[in-house]
């Protein structure tokens, strides 16, 4: 079901751009949603695109990747296992505020007279600029050029180039930069999905000094012990006269200049911020330290090269990663404009959540607001890994080797809910479940499968086997292990190995007997932990003598594996020909959804649960992602009849649906519906679609907007580690062309209405499969073929 319209943001205030998002005018109404859209960040650290002279803003936002103060959760009824530690990211100390003063009075936006404003995030560039022209009440023209960036190639730096130009006159001048600690949490009462604000002020300061230019302030975090030191460092460049002080205390730090600027003369100051933490093993002073070097290093660079150093980064990123599609001249070309434009950017931000995040995973929002409190769900492993394996594969090993880091906590975490094996926890920064809402939270047992399903896409497209034999190994073995453990071979259904009591995707459905997308990944999972480790005895002996000894590995463990997988219980409605959701899905009430007020959703703010959970009535895609992950396991027909089933039931109140609803509409050819759902997707957070990008960016659905091109727009599918083409090239475009990283080999696709070109632009030789015909491409080699329109089931066709 599509429930909303895209909003459209006015376009001469935001105008299309394929690889900016511009801002040409100060626009107040949109000042929450620009702190969101305007983040820069390299996935260790994040700002919100928050104004340098730090006013006005919504919520000022500083973030760094896993920096998280825990608190006890207080239940009112509490019950055996139940989570125990809430884990919430922090709003660290905010280093990016400078504040400017003309003749004494401050610059402050929603009252200054602006003769020009433009804001631009470059995504080429990777930075963040404004340029400013103020008239003072007093007559004097005042130009403030600022950039603004968060290195990707030195993951604890940012630097901003502040510089002021008195162009009529000459004026004191003021510059104060500052760095402001014990910054306020979000908190979210109403809202569950947001961050919690604390009553304890979380924040121990530490070690702080000013020396020169430099300032330094270190903070322990009291209940997590988590320790963190920024540092800033300045250079003034002009031709003007000034004088520079500075101040220090422990939760702020100033460093001000007063200039006599003279006219036409720039005064530029680089700001150069570090920052650095540790979950409690180094000291302040060791990390201030860190910073030291850090920020001695960048001045010695220079902002400029810095600049050059980010736009290479860039560079080679969207030579890997970019989507490139053109419109067709024949339809309006605006469309294809917006998704060029939200396409990039979505990348853009995946890339800013994830490219530094060294032992970390991605929060749910990234770095760019506190929802969900910087915690890590499955939204990475099949929401983001798809992008990171084709194009970014050392990203995708990171993850995947955090998720590894974890999984002594997780083996820790199947004990307290009584199982063997591990079970990964539903949300987390530390390794600890924090989800203190069992029922549609700890209850969503096919995480473990969903990581587990990623780990076997990223082996088989990296080919990396050392992954594979060691920490992939040994969780395959211990997920394997808690499947096993927590389901039964039910004699009331022929001896089927049935899994009770867990949830799907689907949050609106809990607590359930046989979910098909649990049961669908859980006997993949248990197939792939059976067939690794078989392999591993075969051929691989000293891995495998390594992974028994690190597991404890039984020999007829995987012929159990095996078996349960194989007598797997997948419900079937013989009637309907459908998969039900779950054993009892189909004897709720169906929700009214064409009867329920726009303005009562998402359902989750307005109905008691239990209201919910009584009706079919769907959060986001369960069957219908089982259809896409495991699409091999479904007949054509299949899909047809389910998608009818469950996409009017779908409310789409999580944004991680529309983009699966795209995939699917498109395979089973309804173009429409495939189109819609991806502009719904691709625009969920420029055009704030889903209504809440205030609160940061959704950033599962924007890796699934890179799946909707590839998967949906080029119908790639890679079964097995076999890759093939179909490609549905929607109406809209008229061509599309991105380029996969398979194996270390470069394939470039690009596709027009008529045909689809193959290159193989690295490596050696692949195959590929266009519309069932097998091609095998030599490097340096293009192979085009004609494009066929998908065949649709007789009763099926729209
Ligand atoms: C979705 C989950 C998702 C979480 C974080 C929830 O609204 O239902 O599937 O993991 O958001 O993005």
């Amino acid at each position: 079901m599509i429930r909303h319209e895209t909003l459209n943001p006015p376009p001469h205030i935001y105008p299309i751009n394929p690889w900016k998002i511009i801002e040409t005018a100060f626009y107040p109404r949109f000042l929450a949603q620009t702190e969101t859209l305007f983040s820069v960040g390299n996935g260790y650290f994040g700002f919100r695109g928050n104004f340098e002279e730090g006013r006005p803003t919504v919520q000022n936002g500083t973030y760094i990747n896993g920096f998280h103060e825990t608190w006890p959760i207080v239940y009112g009824e509490t019950a055996f296992g139940f989570a125990q530690t809430g884990q919430t990211m922090l709003n660290v100390p905010d280093a990016k505020v400078i504040k400017l003063y003309v003749d004494d009075e401050p610059f402050y936006l929603p009252t200054a007279m602006l003769q020009i404003y433009e804001r631009t995030l470059d995504m080429q560039s990777g930075t963040l600029d404004r340029e400013v022209l103020w008239e003072t009440p007093s007559g004097k023209q005042v130009l403030i050029e600022s950039r603004r960036l968060v290195s990707l190639s030195q993951r604890h730096l940012a630097a901003i180039s502040f510089q002021v130009t008195v162009l009529n006159d000459h004026a004191p001048v003021v510059i104060c930069s500052e760095i402001i600690g014990d910054q306020p949490n979000q908190s979210g009462d109403k809202d569950p999905r947001q961050s919690k604000g604390f009553i304890h002020n979380p924040w121990i300061s530490e070690y702080h000094y000013g020396r020169k230019n430099r300032l330094m302030l270190s903070h322990r975090v009291k209940n997590s012990g988590m320790v963190i030191a920024c540092g800033t460092d300045h250079h003034l460049e002009t031709e003007c006269e000034y004088r520079r002080s500075s101040s220090c205390d422990g939760d702020y730090g100033k460093v001000e200049f007063s200039v006599n600027a003279r006219m036409g003369k720039p005064i530029q100051i680089v700001k150069y911020i570090a920052y650095h933490t540790s979950r409690g093993g180094a000291s302040p002073q060791e990390l201030c330290e860190r910073c030291e070097r850090t920020l001695d290093r960048a001045l010695k660079l220079g902002f400029t090269p810095l600049v050059k150093e980010q736009r290479a980064y860039l560079e080679n990123f969207w030579q890997r990663a970019d989507i490139e599609i053109e419109g067709d001249p024949e339809n309006n070309p605006r469309p294809a404009g917006e998704m060029q434009q939200a396409l990039r950017w979505n990348l853009f931000q995946i890339l800013q959540a994830c490219a530094r995040a060294e032992g970390t995973g991605i929060p749910a929002k990234g770095l760019t607001g506190q929802t969900y409190e910087g915690h890590y769900f499955w939204d990475t492993e099949i929401y983001v890994l798809p992008f990171l394996t084709y194009t970014a594969p050392r990203i995708a090993r990171n993850l995947l080797r955090f998720r590894h880091s974890m999984l002594d906590r997780a083996r820790e975490r199947a004990r307290e809910v009584n199982q063997v094996g591990a079970l990964f926890p539903w949300r987390t920064i530390n390794g600890e479940e924090a989800s203190s809402y069992y029922a549609a939270g700890t209850a969503q047992y096919h995480i473990n499968a969903d990581i587990m399903f990623a780990l076997r896409k990223y082996a088989e497209i990296t080919d990396d086997k050392a992954l594979l034999f060691n920490e992939g190994a040994e969780m395959l073995v211990e997920t394997a292990r808690l499947w096993l453990d927590l389901g039964f071979f039910s004699k009331r259904q022929d001896g089927c190995f049935c899994i009770h009591s867990v949830t799907g995707p689907d949050e609106y459905t809990t607590v359930v007997n046989n979910n098909a997308y649990t049961n669908l990944m859980a006997r993949e999972n248990l197939w792939h932990a059976a067939q690794t480790v078989r392999f591993m005895r075969q051929n691989f002996a000293e891995h495998y003598a390594n992974l028994v000894h690190r597991t404890g590995l039984a020999e007829e463990e995987d012929q159990q594996w095996q078996e349960a997988a194989d007598r797997m219980f997948i419900p079937y409605d013989e009637e309907l020909r459908i998969h039900p959701q779950d054993d009892s899905f189909l004897d709720r009430e169906v929700w009214d959804l064409k009867e329920t007020p726009k303005s009562r959703f998402p359902l989750l703010l307005y109905y008691h649960p239990l209201v919910i959970y009584r009706h079919q009535v769907i959060k986001q895609a369960d069957v219908v992602l089982a259809m896409f992950l495991l699409g091999d396991e479904f007949t054509r027909e299949q899909k047809h009849r389910n998608f009818d089933y469950y996409d009017p039931l779908t409310t789409g109140d999580s944004s991680l649906s529309a983009c699966i609803q795209a995939i699917v509409s498109a395979e089973i050819g309804d173009a429409e519906k495939a189109v819609k759902y991806a502009r719904y997707a691709v625009l969920m957070d420029l055009a704030d679609v889903g209504g809440n990008v205030k609160d940061g960016c959704h950033i599962a659905s924007m890796g699934g907007t890179w799946m909707v091109a590839v998967y949906g727009f080029a119908g790639m599918r890679d079964f097995d580690g076999n890759i093939s083409f179909d490609p549905r090239l929607p109406e809209m475009l008229k061509s599309m062309r991105f380029a996969l990283t398979l194996r270390g080999q470069r394939l470039e696709v690009r596709i027009t209405r008529e045909k689809t070109h193959y290159t193989l632009a690295g490596g050696d030789r692949l195959q590929v499969t266009h519309q069932g015909e097998e091609l095998t491409l030599a490097v340096g080699e293009t192979i085009e073929r004609p494009n066929r329109p998908p065949a649709i089931p007789e009763g099926h066709e729209k």
